[in-house]
């Protein structure tokens, strides 16, 4: 006890560059976009920009600055009680350069602004109307924060105009408290969930699990089984891994096979897709994953 687990191989492996990645590495200098793919230094990019089978490209944007609120213990960001103002000009200005880049499906994300009234719903909102309105074509994801259950902000971007909405739970129901900032909860978040779908039926429902901070199978499945009770429609499992010695410790690096093993149980529940896998993030291959469950 006490002692950082190591490292597994798995978790060590390179990761293939698919076909558009050059060409989107080199036009994304000019455009003044901040990816959470590379400000994170996620080990995903060469397979989520370069797209896959479908060669479809995909990247996450952060809006609203990069300063939350809140401090969630797995959570490298930076907080502060008042951060800077929004950028008012943001909607426009980040709309028109993902237009240019080039894009087949964009994630939008942000930190949570509990410091703004809607908490950002309406800056979120006009960077969707603006980006379909240059291009009709870009799938666009929003993954938001849970706008501590304000649903009238959750509305505003359910009718945005996105394709799909995305909220994560983070973990399990039981070790909510333990992992995520005390003004976040399970039901608070799957409420979120749920009217977005309710406003919106034909938008696509999503949220993200880490595992591997203690959880048991039974809860995992508990919380699958509540997700799906709620309508949400896809989901995805990664591993938690530590930011840095301050952050909550791994409990567990969950195999590969016990990654697969929970990839199946969610689809037999009847999620439109699962993904399950230890690098899967939130928004890995979302573009692949979205194209290929409406193909099938
Ligand atoms: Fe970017 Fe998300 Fe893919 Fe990582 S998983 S490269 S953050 S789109
Ligand atoms: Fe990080 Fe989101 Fe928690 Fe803010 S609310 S600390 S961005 S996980």
């Amino acid at each position: 006890k006490g002692e950082r687990l190591r490292l597994p191989p798995w978790l060590k492996t390179e990761i293939p560059i698919g076909k558009n990645y050059n060409r989107l590495k080199n036009t994304l200098r000019d455009l003044n976009l901040h990816t959470v793919c590379e400000e994170a230094r996620c080990p995903n990019i060469g397979e989520c920009w370069g797209g896959g089978e479908y060669a479809t490209a995909t990247a996450t944007i952060m809006l609203m600055g990069d300063t939350c609120t809140r401090g969630c213990r797995f959570c490298s960001i930076k907080t502060a009680r008042r951060p800077p103002p929004l950028d008012p000009d943001e909607p426009y200005n980040t709309a028109k350069a993902i237009a240019a880049w080039g894009l087949d499906y964009v994630v939008l994300t942000s930190v949570d602004r509990d410091d703004i009234a809607d908490g950002g719903a309406e800056h979120f909102a006009k960077t969707v109307s603006n980006l379909k309105e240059r291009d009709s074509q870009i799938l666009v994801e929003c993954l938001t924060p849970d706008f501590r259950g304000d649903l009238a902000a959750v509305e505003k971007i359910a009718l945005s105009g996105l394709d799909v909405y995305a909220h994560n739970v983070e973990t399990v129901r039981e070790l909510q408290r333990f992992v995520r900032d005390p003004r976040a909860n399970f039901d608070q978040s799957l409420s979120v969930l749920k009217h977005a779908k309710k406003v919106k039926p034909a938008v696509l429902t999503k949220t993200s699990i880490m595992l591997g901070l203690g959880e048991t199978d039974q809860q995992i499945l508990n919380t699958l089984t509540e997700l799906r009770e709620a309508g949400v429609d896809c989901l995805t499992l990664g591993q938690y891994m530590q930011p840095t010695k301050r952050h909550l410790k791994v409990e567990e690096y969950v195999t590969p096979e016990r990654f697969a093993h929970w990839e199946k149980v969610g689809n037999d529940m009847g999620f439109m897709y699962t993904a399950s896998g230890p690098l899967v993030r939130s928004s890995y291959k979302a573009g692949e994953f979205f194209l290929k469950n409406l193909l099938k």
